[in-house]
């Protein structure tokens, strides 16, 4: 493992970074220059198509998957490399990544649990970057609690039929591919009778319907099955076992990308500190201690993250991607909230119809929201109190 607290790369793995930069020049700002910085949380809704051929583009310069294995079509990057993708594609100002639930999540997973036949199917779709994939976990009644998840699968012949009702599911709208969790058997309860499973969102039973956030704007959906199918073959591990193949999921989502993120954050944050020079706000002894306090935080974050994923070997963090979560998440919503105190009483001001959000606005509305998703803080702080100090439920 050469990635340590500092990040220390070889004169091979520097070579590697030249190599991504080029690239980045030649494509990004070549032929997808006017998407450059568009997409990410709270502007999903940005240059959609053009970020679908963009996801391709990254696919045919074999840029997705850079940790899988070669022999299933990756290319066996170190997490020193990962890392230096991530951090160069974020510093180009690289679009928000539309295949981030099949490479990160869905792709995993099958590596994880899929059969040898799945994989051969479903991979190439996700490294080509030609099929988006979206996650159906969470229901009304099923968020925090997701062994109470009531939608149910029925086998009939050689598929199954689903029935129920997700919600908060981003991406539903674009995406090719669901994996979902489904009640399999009815007579179980909790985490028992759960299971995995791939469903193909082109067809007559799914409905999605776009929910609007308080940006102004639409990511997430609700998504109604009434009679949905998917074949049998299509279930990943095997019936009723869906609930470990669930949370062999989750733990890929607080994986080696959020250090990508981390350099969206600082560019973030230096966009609040020239606001803050502009508006004088930086005289003000309060709101300074605070930028030096978010300038502090990423910096430990930064560090927490490299030790935690140096520490998990493959990327996948274990229960120390709550810490992280937590660290981040709160890091995040503080940040938004200084971006409306540095802005001043103009932050209070839109302008357009029904209305434009600057981005000081939209950074304060949208990281109300990452408290939440991948899991709220109470549940982080529960996993660290008892899976980790061992506390009492
Ligand atoms: C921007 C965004 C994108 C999302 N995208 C997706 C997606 O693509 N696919 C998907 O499946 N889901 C998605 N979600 C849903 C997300 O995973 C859930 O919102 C989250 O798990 C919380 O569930 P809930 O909203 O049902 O809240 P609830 O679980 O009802 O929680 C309500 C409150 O109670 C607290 N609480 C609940 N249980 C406990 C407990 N045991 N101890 C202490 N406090 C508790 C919670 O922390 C929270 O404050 C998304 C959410 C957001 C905001």
């Amino acid at each position: 493992m050469t990635v340590t607290g500092d990040l220390t790369v070889s004169p091979e793995d520097e070579l590697f970074r030249a190599e991504v930069r080029a690239w980045l020049v030649e494509h990004l700002h070549g032929d997808f220059a006017d998407i450059v910085g568009t997409g990410g949380p709270g502007r999903e809704h940005e240059a959609l198509e053009r970020r679908r051929e963009w996801e391709r583009r990254l696919g045919d310069g074999n840029w997705i998957g850079l940790g899988w294995p070669v022999d299933k079509g990756g290319r066996g990057a170190s997490l020193t490399r990962q890392v230096i993708f991530h951090e160069e594609y974020a510093r180009a100002g690289g679009p928000g990544r539309l295949g981030h639930m099949s490479e990160q999540l869905v792709g995993p997973t099958l590596l994880a649990f899929g059969t040898p036949e799945q994989q051969d199917r479903f991979l190439p779709g996700i490294l080509s970057g030609e099929v988006l994939w979206c996650q159906g976990y969470s229901e009304p009644g099923a968020g925090s609690d997701l062994a109470g998840v009531r939608t149910k699968a029925a086998v009939r012949g050689e598929e199954y039929v689903l029935d129920g009702q997700k919600v908060w599911t981003s991406l539903a709208h674009i995406a090719d591919w669901c994996f979902v969790i489904a009640r399999t058997d009815p007579a179980q309860d909790r985490h028992r009778g759960l299971s995995y499973l791939l469903v193909p969102m082109a067809q007559p039973g799914i409905r999605v319907r776009p929910i609007v956030q308080i940006t102004g704007t639409s990511e997430f959906n609700e998504v109604f099955f009434d009679g949905a199918l998917t074949g049998v073959e299509n279930r990943v591990g095997d019936e009723g076992e869906g609930w470990r193949v669930a949370m062999g999921t989750l733990a890929f989502e607080r994986g080696v990308a959020t250090l990508g993120q981390q350099i969206g954050f600082e560019r973030e944050l230096t966009a609040v500190v020239e606001t803050a020079r502009a508006t004088g706000a930086l005289d003000d002894p309060a709101l300074c201690a605070r930028l030096v306090d978010a300038w502090i935080g990423l910096k430990v974050m930064r560090y927490t993250a490299i030790r935690t994923l140096a520490s998990s070997g493959d990327g996948a963090p274990g229960f120390e991607g709550s810490i992280s979560k937590l660290q981040w998440a709160n890091w995040h919503r503080d940040l938004g909230e200084l971006a409306v105190d540095v802005a001043g009483t103009g932050a209070l001001v839109t302008e357009g119809a029904p209305y434009e959000l600057t981005d000081a606005q939209r950074l304060f509305l949208y990281t109300r929201a990452d408290t939440i998703y991948g899991g709220t803080n109470e549940v982080q702080r529960n996993i660290i109190a008892e899976r980790m100090l061992g506390l009492p439920r």
